[in-house]
């Protein structure tokens, strides 16, 4: 026995007034999701707990059975780890943008012009290199992701994630010194290092020629790196001590990416899958596919609805929806209906009229051999709160799965 878990990102949502005050998944042509819905067993999820408004990265955690609430460890470890980042569980590690700012130190653009890959890794370089005098003994880690993303990963002793952000989140503010949250000598100490760092980094964009040419170009120079979410990796018992089971992620995110792989869970590269509305959703169904043949369990996660209702652009969240559907109908024509199990959900609700990620509840269908089928015919919102598996928490679905997989013991006797 098999499973295959589908997350499309963000893709539940609230009633939409563009939309008829249906839901994107309520307007969609999606022959292949009702069909699930008709054959399986459907409820609602609370991802976290109801009205809590999850992140990705929390929410994959409990999806995947975690107990989010006690394993998260902030954002950048995860994003570090899921960009290929050689990270060390002792490392604090950010989230970080390229940004451009003015002579004071405010923010001008906080993606530098949107930076190529190309003018990025170059300055990438020129930051890797840098020698920081003193006695703080450290060592850090610059790279550069997608774009204007990147991460930076702080290697020493006693250091601790329980420091603020850089990043003022907003063009026109000063960029913020980052301190301590704790008040402890370890995340001062941190905090010393990171604000040490960055000036040294500005010193160094700022004259870099990279920049400089940029700046010939009529484009805006990428003179300052800003940072957040800093975390250390959480430490979980992975799934394959769990369950006893192999398992992979077929995604293109880094943070999911790093939750997965903090799960124990091998990573599969899917040429054409770049987490957008771009992405080639047959590619990636293919994929699951292939690992069929070594693993027990996949995870499918797809960014582009998400990404979508963050633009709040509803055509295209239905126009995804529909496209996930028809990726959903090539798994549905490859696997094996008696030795397969295939569940698809959110990690949240990303409402198109606020662009935020809701705490609202997001519809589950789980089909295959042993499922109490029940009268849900359509995948939505509304039809799945009146299935068979009500309404459950996120935590619960990977002991569900596994339970159907037979790879559950008795508790008791
Ligand atoms: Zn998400
Ligand atoms: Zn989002």
């Amino acid at each position: 026995m098999k499973a295959i878990l589908v997350i499309a990102d963000g893709m539940a949502d609230r009633p939409v007034r563009e939309l008829d005050w249906r839901t994107p998944l309520e307007t969609a042509r999606k022959p292949f999701l009702d069909q699930m819905a008709k054959t399986g067993v459907s409820g609602i999820l609370d991802p976290i707990s109801p009205g809590i408004p999850p992140g990705s990265d929390t929410a994959t955690f409990a999806l995947l059975g975690y107990d989010a609430l006690r394993v998260y460890s902030g954002r950048g470890a995860l994003e570090a780890l899921g960009s290929g980042t050689e990270i060390l569980p002792c490392d604090v590690a950010f989230r970080c943008n390229f940004a451009t700012v003015d002579e004071n130190l405010v923010v001008v653009d906080r993606r530098a012009g949107r930076i190529s890959n190309e003018d990025a890794t170059e300055l990438a370089k020129n930051i890797s290199r840098i020698q920081i005098e003193g006695a703080l003994g450290f060592d850090f880690i610059f790279e550069n992701t997608i774009q204007h993303r990147g991460v930076l990963c702080i290697r020493g002793s006693k250091l601790s994630a329980l420091v603020s952000d850089s990043d003022p989140g907003r063009v026109g503010e000063k960029v913020l010194a980052v301190k301590s949250l704790d008040n402890k000598h370890e995340s001062k100490r941190t905090a010393e290092i990171v604000n040490k760092l960055l000036l040294e980094f500005h010193k160094v964009l700022k004259d870099a020629p990279v920049n400089k040419k940029r700046i010939k170009r009529g484009l805006l120079p990428a003179n300052m790196i800003l940072c957040r979410g800093a975390g250390t990796i959480p430490k979980v018992r992975p799934l394959s001590q769990i369950y006893q089971i192999k398992a992979a992620c077929v995604g293109a995110t880094p943070l999911v990416k790093g939750v997965c792989k903090v799960a124990g869970m091998d990573l599969i590269e899917v040429k054409g899958a770049t987490g957008t509305p771009q992405t080639d959703y047959v590619a990636k169904a293919k994929a699951v596919i292939r690992a069929l043949e070594s693993y027990d369990f996949i995870l499918l996660h797809i960014k582009a609805t998400d990404v979508a209702s963050h633009d709040r652009n509803p055509k295209l969240k239905v126009e995804i929806i529909e496209k996930i559907d028809s990726a959903l109908g090539y798994l549905m024509s490859k696997i094996d209906p008696d030795k397969s199990y295939l569940a698809v959900t959110a990690d949240h609700t990303t409402s198109l009229a606020t662009g935020n990620h809701e705490g609202d509840p997001v519809p589950i269908v789980i089909t295959g051999p042993f499922v109490r089928r029940d009268g849900v015919e359509k995948f939505d919102e509304r039809s799945c709160a009146k299935g068979g598996l009500n309404r459950i928490k996120g935590s619960d679905l990977m002991p569900i799965l596994m339970n159907l997989l037979g790879r559950t013991t008795m508790f008791g006797a």
